[in-house]
């Protein structure tokens, strides 16, 4: 059988058969591949441990009948802190979810592996609802499904304050456009830029941002004399404030409640 070389991060897993598993990797060159680890399931199994969710991973994989079938594994980055909290395990599995979603088998991403091994790095230490965000941004750009939030999607004009946001068009529309998806919905100035801001940082930038999140949390922790539940400390911090009536988030659910077309 012939055999070829592959790095990539273990993205989803299921059984075959009594003892043998099934793994879909996102190769960094290949793109998305689903292999057999002969025998994995057993408890001396020399895959045992090296084939987990989220694991980056090189293996030796011998080309198949129908499946190819992993004969040798090396793991680059376990990412075990991920599968040892259940904030940072949920969104480290929605971000392989989203990437297993938006990938078709072997066509290539290596943009979309660098940015999911990315994420999976940042959220063993930084805030992985933040990082899960920042990935589904990424996933968007590398699809061509990248919004807009400061143009028109339709006139290409500027859109500075709040829009209709266009789930159907793929992004903002101006007052004159507005009417073009009745079911557009009113996103704030505020949510547009972060939109944007998520779409366009550079993994370098958003690795300090978690870094001062992580000071942030661990600072108010210290001062609070208690361990934060939620990893969200900048949100707790922004509830203890006093909220302006246009950025509540009653009053963006209750915009959107009405359909979503009327601009401020
Ligand atoms: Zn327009």
């Amino acid at each position: 059988m012939p055999v070829y070389k592959a790095e990539g991060i273990v993205i989803r897993r299921g059984n075959l058969g009594e003892a043998d598993r099934l793994v879909t990797l996102l190769c960094r060159d290949q793109g998305k591949v689903t292999a057999a680890a002969k025998g994995a399931r057993k408890p001396k199994s020399r895959f045992a441990g090296r084939l987990e969710l989220f694991s980056h991973v090189r293996v030796l994989l011998a080309v198949g009948r129908t499946l190819d079938v992993v004969s040798q594994v090396e793991v680059a980055a376990a990412f075990a802190a991920l599968r040892e909290n259940l904030d940072r395990l949920a969104y480290a599995a929605l971000a392989v979810e989203l990437a297993d979603r938006a990938t078709a088998d072997r066509e290539p991403a290596p943009d979309l592996f660098r940015a999911l091994r990315t994420a999976l790095d940042l959220m063993q230490t930084g805030d992985p609802q933040m990082i899960a965000l920042w990935f589904a941004a990424q996933l968007l750009v590398h699809s061509g499904y990248a919004p807009t939030t400061d143009r028109c999607q339709v006139c290409g004009r500027s859109v500075r304050s709040g829009a209709a946001f266009s789930y159907a068009l793929g992004g903002v529309l101006c007052g004159t456009d507005q009417h073009r998806d009745p079911d557009a919905v009113i996103a704030s100035a505020g949510a547009l830029r972060a939109i944007g801001y998520l779409l366009h940082v550079q993994p370098e930038a958003l690795a300090r941002l978690v870094q001062v999140g992580g000071l942030l949390q661990g600072y108010a922790e210290y001062r609070l004399e208690t361990k934060l539940k939620s990893p969200l400390v900048i949100q707790k911090l922004l509830k203890t404030g006093t909220p302006t009536p246009t950025t509540s988030a009653r009053g963006g659910a209750r915009e959107r409640g009405n359909g979503g077309t009327r601009t401020r």
